[in-house]
């Protein structure tokens, strides 16, 4: 069916001439009435736009532009709903946006729209990206496709969920703690983190700006590298982007992993890791020794406090970019009788619980008397962090972990511990706080019931080449990419 192909399977069937981009498109909007009234991964969508977008790939294919120059070309990919898109809604799952529209395009859009993307469709999030499960979003929550009690996880469940569901080919997320990694491990999917500084961040709505990343969401590893290429790189509109040169992602893939040397951290090794994810953990360690990987067991002294550090760091850069939202400058406005009252009610009733619960964690981590007991000394444990990685660096090529410590959990069954929630995140954040790269890929499941298991990978600073070529092996080794979630 050709809403299950990869995408890489999807343009070259359009080179080839057997499937028209109208006809992806359609399948996807097949898909999405099929199954979407369970799945709840798209929360707006204008048919006859992407259509019309499809129509404009067909004729471009038709005139004589390849993939070579425009290697998405024809490609249905989803948004999540923080990317600026000229025309399209920005809610950022939240209420407080009201019916705002993007007067223009960022940079990621643009550059997904040169390389011939059929941009449709807005996914769900956690409101503002903050979250580990997707139902802290004012459209109500997504569900996993592989059982759907399940949270898809979060923040980019909508992009998860979507993939998984087989209802666009690829989506593009955000990943400031673990946002793409995490979600694409609960369903199945490849999530790529870049480093800090390899895809801009121009059009894209702030939550942590000293970890935000854009990355995609994707069925295998070869997308993965199509997608990142069609992305990356520096952007004078965004000066915390990098002028490192983006080189040929799928270039490198192929091969083993003779001489490779893995990393094992040991105190990411806890006892809270559930039983099956540990074993499928562990045989993939063998796997990719199977494959010629040398392991070596290296520490990271500092992984403890990671939790601690990123709900400090990240909450004091939201309560700042949040400022914005008042009703006067953005948002939607609630009146009141004086300029206070106005700020209290549009921002008391546009935002949900967890974004105000983080507003009101940053602003009493940044208040004097507080800063430096919390927020400084947080940024000196983040320095930590960062040398935990630079020193196993010296002595591994990438870092091999669990990407979760458990596999999909019910909806509703940690809403009302945000803790529990928050230390879910334990593998995924220390990588946004040292600002390197990392991966998520499929290495099994679980038995009763299937649910997917994800291997994280952690590259060195733009080191993604090698993160995928070490995903790729290992991915092309294994059966997992091929299971498809049966809806
Ligand atoms: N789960 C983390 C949080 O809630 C990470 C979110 C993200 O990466 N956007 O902050």
């Amino acid at each position: 069916m050709l809403h299950e192909l990869t995408l890489s399977a999807l343009t070259a069937n359009l080179a080839a001439g057997k499937v028209s981009a109208r006809e992806a498109m359609q399948a996807c909007l097949d898909r999405i009435d099929a199954v979407d009234d369970r799945v709840n991964a798209f929360i707006s969508l204008d048919r006859d736009d992407a259509l019309g977008q499809a129509d404009a790939a067909d004729a471009a294919l038709a005139k004589g532009d390849t993939h070579a120059d425009k290697p998405l070309l024809g490609v249905p990919i989803s948004l999540k709903d923080l990317f600026c898109a000229k025309g399209q809604p920005v809610n950022c799952s939240s209420r407080i946006l009201g019916d705002f529209r993007s007067p223009y395009d960022g940079t990621v859009v643009r550059k997904l729209r040169d390389a011939g993307a059929v941009l449709f469709g807005r996914v769900n999030m956690d409101e503002f990206a903050m979250g580990s499960s997707t139902e802290n979003s004012a459209f109500g929550h997504s569900h996993n496709p592989w059982d759907l009690e399940r949270v898809p996880g979060g923040s980019s469940g909508g992009s998860a969920a979507a993939v998984a569901a087989q209802e666009c080919f690829a989506s593009i997320g955000t990943d400031t703690g673990g946002s793409l990694r995490q979600p694409a491990a609960l369903c199945g999917c490849v999530g790529l983190k870049p480093t800090y500084g390899r895809v801009s961040r121009y059009g894209v709505v702030a939550f942590a700006s000293s970890l935000d990343q854009v990355g995609p969401m994707a069925r295998d590893v070869r997308d993965s590298a199509v997608l990142l290429g069609a992305i990356a790189g520096q952007d004078p509109l965004d000066s915390t982007s990098v002028p490192v040169e983006v080189s040929d992602y799928t270039a490198v893939l192929g091969g083993d992993l003779k001489g490779v040397k893995l990393g094992l951290p040991t105190e990411y090794l806890t006892d809270g890791i559930d039983p099956e994810v540990r074993a499928a953990f562990d045989a993939a360690v063998k796997q990719c020794e199977v494959l010629g990987a040398e392991i070596h067991e290296v520490n990271m002294p500092h992984t403890e406090y990671g939790v601690a550090t990123y709900y400090i760091v990240a909450t004091a850069e939201a309560s700042a970019n949040l400022a914005r939202f008042d009703g006067i400058r953005y948002g939607e406005r609630v009146e009141g009788d004086d300029p206070f009252s106005l700020y209290c009610k549009t921002r008391g009733r546009g935002f949900g619980e967890e974004v105000k619960r983080r507003i009101i964690l940053g602003t009493y981590v940044l208040s004097s008397g507080y800063y430096d007991a919390y927020y400084l000394r947080a940024q000196k444990v983040r320095t930590l962090i960062k040398r935990d990685f630079e020193q196993a660096f010296e002595t591994v090529d990438v870092l091999i972990t669990p990407t979760m410590p458990i596999p999909a959990f019910k909806a509703g069954e940690k809403t009302d511990d945000p803790l529990q929630m928050y230390l879910s995140d334990i593998f995924t954040i220390s990588c946004n706080l040292a600002g390197t790269c990392g991966i998520s890929l499929p290495c099994g499941f679980t038995s009763e019931p299937k649910l997917p298991i994800g291997l994280q990978l952690l590259g060195k600073p733009f080191g993604e080449s090698k993160l995928l070529q070490i995903a790729h092996a290992y991915e092309q080794a294994t059966p997992w990419h091929n299971e498809r979630a049966a809806l």
